[in-house]
């Protein structure tokens, strides 16, 4: 199978019918970097920062920090890179951080909201970014964003590093776009305001899903009682498309949905044309885009999705057509 995978590396990651589709790897450690290559990949569309803070037994020095951010970057080459600021707390708890105990840690003090209240620590990382980016394009972006003016006064921050750097003779990135994840259902309610701010956004299902469902993806007992192919999530991601396009801004989604083909095939059906999976699944899923007639899918799943919710299984019908394709 992987021999089969690897056939695809360097075919041009396009439906069988024409349309391009970015489809990049989620990374976080420099042992994932070899995979930039050996999936023939277009990119990291989510490189997970706190990987390197939970690893260890300490903060990581700003040093430290300086130079993964140029591993990663000098690996990636001329393919973009999305850092995503530290998202920790919650279920990303940092052994030598003050733990606070908390009732609801998923909805508690952690990711942006900790980066915020410690600007300290969030300065340091993106002074660290900003850095390793000299002279180069650089791409960051924030989790756990609920309200635009979170996003405002993050941005902020990367304001007044640059100014810092430029005003200590740094060389600073050729260009900077900063994003956003879309994890917190309340940002679907703002999302004019959030695409005329943001380069760009990229959906976090994994917690999106975890908060529109009311169910913790932890827990076994009920993280697999609804179904992600099911109409309140797929139409809740269609809405996010349509305010995308007639933003003109970039839209990717970066959680583990996308890792399985026919949740994949179902995203690209609804309009998702970036996605960004973990390495082992960039195989399974470049096979299935290649094999997809896209305007078959669109012309399956806009009816399913307009249909009564619940009257028909969307999944049986996406399995049907995957079958039958
Ligand atoms: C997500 O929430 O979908 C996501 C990609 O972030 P993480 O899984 O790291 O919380
Ligand atoms: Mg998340």
């Amino acid at each position: 199978r992987q021999a089969q995978y690897s056939a695809l590396r360097d075919l041009p990651c396009a439906t069988k019918d024409g349309q391009p589709i970015d489809l990049m790897i989620n990374a976080g450690l420099t042992i994932d970097l070899p995979h930039i290559e050996d999936t023939g990949s277009s990119g990291i569309g989510l490189f997970r920062t706190e990987l390197q803070f939970m690893v260890g037994q300490s903060l990581p020095r700003s040093s430290d920090q300086l130079a993964l951010y140029r591993a990663v970057l000098d690996a990636a080459g001329s393919k973009p890179v999305t850092f995503r600021t530290l998202d920790i707390g919650g279920d990303k708890a940092l052994p030598y951080m003050e733990t606070v105990v908390e009732e609801n840690p998923a909805l508690g003090w952690r990711a942006i909201r900790l980066g915020l209240d410690r600007p300290g620590l969030l300065r340091s990382q993106i002074r660290a970014l900003l850095r390793a980016a000299a002279g180069r394009y650089l791409r960051v972006m924030f989790p756990m964003i609920s309200e635009v003016a979170e996003f405002d006064a993050a941005k902020s921050i990367i304001e007044r590093e640059l100014t810092y750097l430029r005003q200590h003779g740094h060389t600073l990135p050729e260009r900077v776009d900063v994003g956003t994840m879309l994890e917190v259902p309340a940002l679907l309610y703002q999302l004019d305001e959030l695409f005329k701010r943001a380069d760009f956004v990229s959906v976090g299902s994994n917690d999106l899903f975890q908060f529109l469902f009311a169910v913790d993806r932890g827990n076994s007992k009920v993280s697999e009682r609804f179904d992600t192919l099911s109409a309140p999530i797929l139409r809740a991601l269609r809405d996010i498309v349509r305010k995308a396009r007639a933003a003109k801004r970039s839209l990717s989604l970066c959680g583990e949905m996308a890792s399985q083909p026919l949740a994949a095939l179902a995203l690209i059906a609804i309009g998702y044309r970036s996605l960004s999976v973990s390495a082992l699944a960039h195989g399974p899923v470049k096979a299935m885009i290649l094999g997809l007639d896209l305007a078959k899918a669109e012309a399956m799943i806009g009816p399913l999705l307009d249909a009564p919710a619940g009257s028909v299984s969307i999944r049986d019908k996406l399995i049907e057509f995957a079958e039958a394709h």
